[in-house]
């Protein structure tokens, strides 16, 4: 544990070791409040970050994005009208166009990076923290936290929206583009997404777990 320097929050101390990333160092694990973080002494590589109320706030970003995954997928992202024809495509639409032109490699890449890992996400986060929140500490409990860190490397729907705002710029001049109602979901899935991998502080889900294990060994 190392001294708070000018312009970070003083933490208090609790009794595990945890490894910076960057250069190994082995240091004590300590408690950040809300707006504090934990520096590397020799590194400076942020440790930790003061995200209070992790819990609570990943079941309720997961439950939005479980609501999202649905309508954002088989909704219509946009609209294209041109000579008098309209056409609606879906983002499940998207996919099995990419995959009918020859294109499997992409359509399984955006298959895996805008719907299966953020789904698996969504999915486990929901679960980890709804069984956290009712006090519970199943043994299998650490293996969904190991795999959602991998899920969440995974899960990159920013991206696919990049697409569709690229393919949005080089068709305007083209025809008559309207987003649709699963563009706005997808939307909110994304940002679901990003603030579950910025906001929850994945130590206070670990410590959660170990405190209702603590709390009622059996
Ligand atoms: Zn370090």
């Amino acid at each position: 544990m190392h001294a708070p320097t000018p312009g970070e929050t003083p933490a208090t101390a609790s009794n595990h070791i945890t490894a910076c990333a960057e250069c190994d160092l082995l240091l004590e694990d300590i408690d950040v409040p809300a707006g504090g973080e934990s520096l590397c002494p020799r590194c400076g590589h942020v440790l930790r970050e003061g995200c209070p109320d992790s819990v609570i706030h990943a079941l309720i970003l997961s439950i939005v994005g479980l609501c999202m995954f649905g309508p954002a997928i088989g909704l219509p992202l946009l609209s294209m009208s041109t000579a008098g024809l309209r056409h609606d495509a879906s983002l499940a639409q998207a996919i099995l166009s990419l995959g009918s032109s020859g294109l499997w490699e992409v359509a399984i890449l955006v298959s895996i990076c805008a719907v299966i890992a953020p789904l698996l996400n969504m999915w486990l986060m929901f679960t980890v923290s709804l069984i956290l929140q009712m006090r519970s500490h199943p043994a299998w409990m650490p293996s969904l936290l190991r795999l959602n860190h991998t899920v969440q490397e995974w899960a990159m729907p920013e991206v696919f929206l990049m697409a569709v705002l690229v393919s949005v710029v080089k068709l305007k001049d083209l025809a008559q583009l309207l987003p649709g109602v699963g563009l706005y979901c997808f939307v909110c899935l994304m940002l679901c997404a990003l603030l579950l991998g910025t906001l929850i502080d994945q130590h206070e889900l670990w410590q959660t777990y170990e405190s209702n294990r603590d709390d009622n060994p059996r």
